[in-house]
């Protein structure tokens, strides 16, 4: 019975080391748009297998999604980022803090005063995460994948650094969403948040606004966002728009679905699609779809 257990263990084990050599051989970046409903959270996971969620939701579900979609054995995610402290954003945040070990987490100094965004804070504070505040010009590199954050600058949030969080700047909490790049060969994918139109420009002022193949809409495709000078100097080949069906706010706008066709991107929604799912090498992403059955 003992050489039998013995053998399991080693078998498994084997196993084990196979499929971390396989996903390592492979070289690949792995970005999942959840279908979290009308709310934000895509999920990354870079070659070397460093886990990075970026948004929770406004519920549960990304609890669900995040799940299922990372190694079992895998209980530690090396980057939370909370682009802003919307309820869409982040509700599962408080959970998964929880739930998982996670090293550091990015977000913009502002505060919401709601039961959500204070929960998440006395939990950040009881487990001891690195909380950083996103700044312009600030980068991370994790094995061949590298982050840039675009906004917000110091500037839009001055001298709330030595102040206690909840005493911080109020909303509007959309302007000070944290804008990020990343950039893998090829490949480069913009994440906005729920960025609006006066963000939009103060990036294209400040000259940060390039090229890339996959673009986030912004707020779930609003009319308020997405503007066509900023979308002129994007010029995405892919638009993901993370939407819930049939949402009261009208999102997303047939004013930026025509933008979007009009600059020639193709538009993946989570309401029609499901979760979006993009598996890259250095040269190119290949996309499929995930349809879920309602819980
Ligand atoms: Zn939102």
């Amino acid at each position: 019975m003992r050489v039998v257990r013995y053998s399991l263990f080693v078998t498994f084990l084997a196993g084990f080391f196979i499929s971390y050599v396989l996903w390592h051989q492979r070289d690949i970046l792995l970005v999942s748009f959840f279908d979290v409903g009308q709310g934000d959270s895509t999920y990354i996971r870079t070659p070397s297998g460093a886990d990075i969620l970026i948004d929770a939701g406004p519920d549960l579900l990304t609890l669900h999604r995040l799940g299922r979609r990372m190694p079992w054995y895998d209980r530690r995610l090396e980057l939370l980022v909370l682009t802003h402290p919307d309820s869409d954003h982040i509700t599962a945040a408080v959970e998964i803090l929880r739930r998982y070990e996670v090293l550091h987490i990015l977000l913009p100094n502002v505060a919401n005063d709601t039961p959500v965004f204070h929960a998440i804070h006395q939990e950040i504070e009881q487990q001891h995460s690195d909380v950083h505040f996103a700044a312009v010009g600030e980068s991370l590199q994790l094995d061949k994948v590298r982050i840039d954050v675009l906004h917000p600058s110091f500037a839009e949030y001055p001298n709330n650094a030595s102040m206690p969080l909840d005493a911080r700047l109020q909303p509007p909490t959309n302007d000070l969403s944290v804008v990020m790049l990343l950039t893998y060969g090829a490949n480069r994918f913009l994440f906005t948040g729920d960025a609006t139109r006066k963000l939009e420009e103060t990036m294209l002022r400040r000259g940060l606004v390039t090229q890339v193949q996959f673009l986030k809409v912004a707020h779930h495709g609003s009319r308020t966002s997405t503007h066509w000078e900023f979308l002129e100097q994007v010029r995405p080949e892919i638009a993901v728009i993370s939407v819930g069906q049939e949402n009261r706010f009208g999102h997303p706008h047939r004013e930026v679905l025509e933008r979007l066709q009009n600059i020639g991107a193709t538009i993946l929604r989570t309401d029609i699609y499901g979760t979006i799912h993009a598996e890259c090498d250095l040269q190119q992403c290949r996309w499929s779809f995930e349809k879920h059955d309602a819980l």
